[in-house]
């Protein structure tokens, strides 16, 4: 196999004000930091003269749609060159481009293979949005409110609001900046924090009442009966994981989602490297934050096949086949 390298960010400034017409796109359930890199890098090349579009298979989520400039759409238009931002894998990217090469592929996913014609992977940024903002210096484009605040939704959502293990002096001085810029990070938060559903609460709720802690450990699931009681659909639950994190002593927490075909998983910690075990489902990610799928199973068996993975992992305590302790 071809070995691929990373380029620099010179490079990549080059590549791009070489570019006439692009289409940026991201991973699939994208989420801040993938809508927030793909608007701002829709946006550079905009500033550069280029003609750019943001094109994803999914609809963008509404508490992140009014970030993309224009419209969304579905399919790739023919004669754009491809830059992917925020997607650790080939397989995971939001769009059909069979035939097409990825000219970019921007990311802060340490486990990135390289899978671009040029690639800019930085496993030290706290989101792929403070890459792109890189880019913004490198091309001399100077920041305005809309770009600054596309790039703050991205470091901001990584980084759980600045809490989490990826946060560095960089990454605060880009905000600095990025505050300079215009961005009102109250406005910010009403946009993406304050958007929800009575629905979205409610299968939080039963997400965090299936909840069970089996040692240092703790994992919650959500299937097909949970979104249709509750009117929520399976990717509204996902935020439930971050409350899983607040009980005292636990180092692992998992949440299992039924979706067509099977079981999302979603791993967070705060020591331990659950990649590794995402990876053991075929998934990735993070070193903290991993996810994977797991085909034809409800998320209870996903649920056994997760805990077996964890042994040795994680301190499930005792009798945790059971049940563990609640
Ligand atoms: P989340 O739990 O928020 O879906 O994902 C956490 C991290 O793991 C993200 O950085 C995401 O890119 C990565 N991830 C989630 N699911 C998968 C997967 O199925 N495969 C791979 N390779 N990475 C994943
Ligand atoms: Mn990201």
């Amino acid at each position: 196999m071809e070995t691929r390298t990373n380029n620099t960010t010179r490079e990549i400034a080059d590549l791009l004000k070489s570019l006439d017409k692009v289409a940026v796109t991201t991973h699939v359930g994208a989420d801040g930091d993938a809508i927030g890199s793909s608007a701002a890098l829709v946006r550079l090349m905009r500033s550069l003269g280029a003609e750019a579009v943001f094109c994803h298979r999914e609809p963008v989520p509404n508490y992140l749609r009014w970030l993309v400039p224009g419209e969304a759409l579905p399919e790739l238009p023919p004669d754009h060159d491809l830059l992917v931002v925020d997607t650790s894998r080939a397989d995971r990217v939001g769009v059909d481009y069979e035939g097409v090469p990825v000219r970019l592929n921007l990311d802060h996913h340490a486990d990135n293979p390289l899978y671009g014609e040029y690639n800019l992977v930085d496993g030290t940024a706290a989101a792929s949005a403070q890459i792109v903002a890189s880019l913004y210096k490198e091309c001399g484009v100077p920041l305005e409110k809309d770009s600054a605040t596309a790039i703050y939704t991205g470091v901001s959502t990584d980084t759980g609001g600045f809490r989490f293990r990826n946060v560095s002096p960089a990454a605060h001085e880009l905000v600095a900046d990025l505050l300079r810029a215009g961005v009102v990070p109250a406005e910010v938060d009403d946009r993406i924090n304050r958007t929800g559903t009575v629905p979205q609460l409610k299968i939080v709720g039963a997400s965090l009442a299936n909840a069970e802690r089996h040692g240092n450990a703790i994992i919650s699931t959500v299937d097909n009966d949970d979104y249709e009681r509750t009117g929520a659909s399976e990717l509204d639950s996902k935020e439930s994981i971050d409350r899983l994190r607040t009980v005292a002593g636990v180092e692992v927490v998992a949440h299992l989602r039924e979706v067509e075909g099977g079981t999302k998983g979603s791993l967070r910690s705060e020591s331990v490297d659950v990649s590794e075990v995402a990876r053991r489902f075929g998934g990735g990610g993070h070193r903290l934050a991993a996810g994977f799928t797991v085909r034809g199973k409800k998320p209870d068996e996903a649920k056994a096949e997760l805990l077996d993975a964890l042994k040795g992992v994680v301190d499930l305590g005792e009798g945790s086949e059971n049940g563990g302790a609640r």
